[in-house]
């Protein structure tokens, strides 16, 4: 297949406002994407109507049309070589219509020199934060996709020709997508980790990036059980900050917000030096700890509420405290509420559950109460806490007057506009309690992303959590993304490893792991993690994450991915109602220590379920795996009874603190859904809490 032109023909008809053929637009409201294979030269257009309900006859003809008469308009970068002529139209009036705007905008757009990535942060760097201005550069760059794509290959292979990785592949100085996919493997974390480690051992030569690696991320380890190394750059960080920017530019633009204070759940991990003198920690502690950070939270006036002794305070649950001190201090000014994840969200207002009173009486006497020891933080609050008896009256009243912290945001923080933080994947299983938090206030996803760097932005902060999606912003690395077939779920041997595909040459609906080439050093690197295309914002994808790939429940022919649990744990939950009772947080593991293996799910709940309750909760856990591979499996006794087990309170938090001990940080924190044989730790910190156990009896 030649190249692909992603989305011109469609991003033409957004930007010369057309909306298929005027008259027609609700004839057909699915999916706005059409690929026609030019019989000449076996260039695909790709073509996309953003925004706008398509017309599937008006999109069909223009599609063809286009590509029939236009091919030869272009060069092999789809951009135009001359400009159009009137006697190439056809007689179909929309088709005339169309052409008229679309070439007309399509000149206009290759008139457009996207400048190289480090420019663009710079322009914004030096200018006050402007929405429009922000959201014009992202309809640019994604107008574009595919060219975008190549020159950011050409200059991540270019900045980093001389490394020794990459010199391994005999690239000979081509930095085209088909030259590196033809000389660079597709690679995970363990292919990569000796070179890594050599860099954090202090090797003098480029490794894997031009210029040195000075710091090192270390992602929070959910699957394997222990931390990975990944490279960190100044690049990532600026990438971090274009992705805060643009989806930041188009909530703006749904909700704005006036000047005032986040009161932002963040965290800064503990942060060692590595054998060869790297700094190693979390990304979010790199993106803290970097001065555009800041810059870019006033620039979006979204200040932290509290000092950065707190944000990097020694003891994150003291840091916790003050900044829920800090929250209720300038309670008036708070606009958002958010942290990386929603977790932490939710883990925060747990604890202000416990420790409202307490805060209330620093309030009111103006001392800090004797739990936080680390002097650096003592001496930051003791700048912004004063005695203020009425604001702990009013505290402790609003408090006192709720049911079940039913609405306590709003109820606490008048002026806050939403709450935001990742609420997708693994974070769902949250979206109850935050919303029993929230009240009427809204629930705004945060972007996708990892340490090995960001993804894509929330662009449509108007879809609900669950549906949410990200644009990929094709300036800040090169993508591809492996097709995910029936036979290859990754876990066991595939006779045919299916070909990554390019970023335009995605196909909706389909599923994807993500491959990424990175400006710190990550050359076709598999991210592990599976996202479905849903459609396109310009010429590039709109994702939604589904889940991590290796993290599956399987013994026998049964596959269960920990969406599958999460839905399963959903529906067993609900019975929990019952007795005005939750699930706190849950996993997963699978027993292989008894004949036939069985799922064991671990629950912790706020309270004392009764046996009846819990016995029928473990069934409808069991029943609600409905993959066929596991009922079938369970029928014939290939897999034993689902077995589940309740924890004691508070052991969630035994894992927080551990992942926490490791170096991870909370905000970062992410449950493990499925704990497998290499995370002994936390394995061991479940079943030594086990409070009660049940089996199901649904299969018999
Ligand atoms: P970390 O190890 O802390 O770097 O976590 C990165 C991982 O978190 C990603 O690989 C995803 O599995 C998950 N993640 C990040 N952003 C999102 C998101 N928006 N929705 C769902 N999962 C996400």
């Amino acid at each position: 297949m030649g190249a692909v032109y992603s989305c011109r023909v469609g991003s033409l008809c957004a930007e010369a406002g057309w909306s298929g053929h005027p008259g027609n637009e609700d004839e057909g409201d699915e999916e706005a994407r059409e690929e026609v294979a030019d019989e000449d030269t076996s260039k695909k257009i790709v073509s996309k109507n953003i925004g706008v309900k398509n017309n599937h006859h008006a999109h069909d003809e223009v599609s063809s049309s286009f590509s029939n008469r236009y091919s030869n308009l272009l060069d092999e970068n789809g951009a135009l070589k001359f400009v159009y002529s009137r006697s190439c139209h056809r007689s179909c009036h929309k088709v005339k219509w169309f052409f008229h705007f679309s070439i007309k905008v399509l000149y206009n757009v290759n008139a457009i020199p996207i400048p190289p990535l480090d420019c663009r942060l710079k322009k914004m760097e030096n200018k006050v934060f402007n929405s429009e201005q922000v959201i014009q550069e992202f309809e640019s760059i994604t107008k574009d996709a595919k060219r975008v794509q190549i020159e950011t290959l050409e200059r991540i292979l270019k900045e980093n020709s001389e490394a020794e990785y990459l010199k391994k592949w005999n690239l000979d100085g081509k930095f085209d997508p088909q030259s590196y996919s033809s000389c660079v493997p597709v690679v995970t974390h363990k292919d990569l980790e000796p070179y890594i480690q050599k860099i954090a051992d202090g090797a003098s030569h480029p490794v894997l990036t031009g210029k040195p690696i000075t710091t090192i991320t270390l992602s929070s380890g959910t699957t394997q059980g222990k931390p990975k190394f990944v490279p960190y750059n100044d690049e990532l960080t600026e990438t971090t900050m274009q992705i805060y920017r643009t989806s930041f530019a188009f909530r703006n633009r749904a909700y704005p917000i006036a000047s005032g204070k986040a009161l932002s759940f963040i965290f800064g991990s503990k942060q060692f030096t590595t054998k060869g003198g790297l700094l190693a920690g979390t990304a979010t502690t790199n993106v803290y700890r970097s001065p555009q950070f800041k810059k870019t939270m006033q620039a979006m006036q979204t200040p932290s509420c509290s000092p950065d002794e707190v944000i990097f305070g020694p003891d994150f649950h003291q840091s916790l405290y003050c900044h829920l001190l800090c929250g209720i201090i300038f309670h008036e000014e708070i606009q958002i509420i958010s942290s990386t994840f929603a977790h932490s969200i939710v883990h925060s207002f747990r604890t202000f559950e416990l420790v409202w009173e307490e805060l209330c009486s620093n309030i009111k006497t103006g001392v800090l109460s004797a739990r936080i020891t680390a002097p650096s933080v003592r001496t930051a609050m003791a700048k912004v806490l004063s005695p203020n008896p009425e604001l702990a009256d009013k505290i402790y009243q609003t408090c006192s007057g709720l049911t079940d912290w039913s609405g306590l945001i709003p109820q606490l923080f008048p002026n806050c506009k939403y709450i935001y933080g990742i609420m997708t994947g693994s974070m769902e299983p949250y979206l109850n309690k935050l919303r029993h938090y929230a009240g009427g206030i809204r629930l705004l996803s945060a972007d996708y992303g990892s340490s090995e760097g960001w993804i894509g932005a929330n662009v449509n902060p108007n879809l609900p959590p669950e549906m949410t999606t990200f644009a990929v912003l094709p300036n800040i690395g090169y993508f591809e993304f492996l097709p995910l077939g029936e036979v290859d779920m990754g876990h066991m041997a595939s006779p045919i490893e299916p070909k990554p595909v390019g970023l335009t040459d995605v196909q909706i609906g389909q599923e994807y792991e993500v491959v990424v080439t990175n400006f710190a050093g990550l050359y076709r690197y598999r991210l592990g993690d599976v996202v479905k295309v849903i459609g396109f914002h310009n010429a590039t994808p709109e994702l939604q994450f589904v889940c991590r790939r290796n993290l599956m429940l399987t013994i026998n022919i049964d596959k269960n991915t920990e969406k599958d649990l999460q839905l399963s744990v959903e529906a067993a939950a609900k019975l929990l109602t019952v007795e005005k009772l939750e699930v706190l947080d849950f996993t997963s593991h699978v027993d292989l220590t008894t004949e036939p293996g069985h799922y064991v799910i671990f629950w912790e709940i706020n309270g004392d379920a009764s046996d009846a309750l819990l016995k029928e909760c473990c069934n409808c856990l069991d029943k609600s795996f409905v993959d066929a591979g596991y009922v079938s499996s369970r029928k014939v006794n290939a897999i034993g009874p689902l077995e589940l087990r309740v924890l004691r309170r508070g052991t969630f938090q035994k894992i927080l603190d551990h992942y926490v001990g490791q170096g991870s940080a909370l905000n970062q924190f992410k449950t493990p859904r499925c704990v497998g044989p290499t995370n002994q730790k936390v394995l061991q910190i479940l079943c030594n809490n086990v409070a009660k156990s049940y089996i199901s009896t649904t299969y018999g």
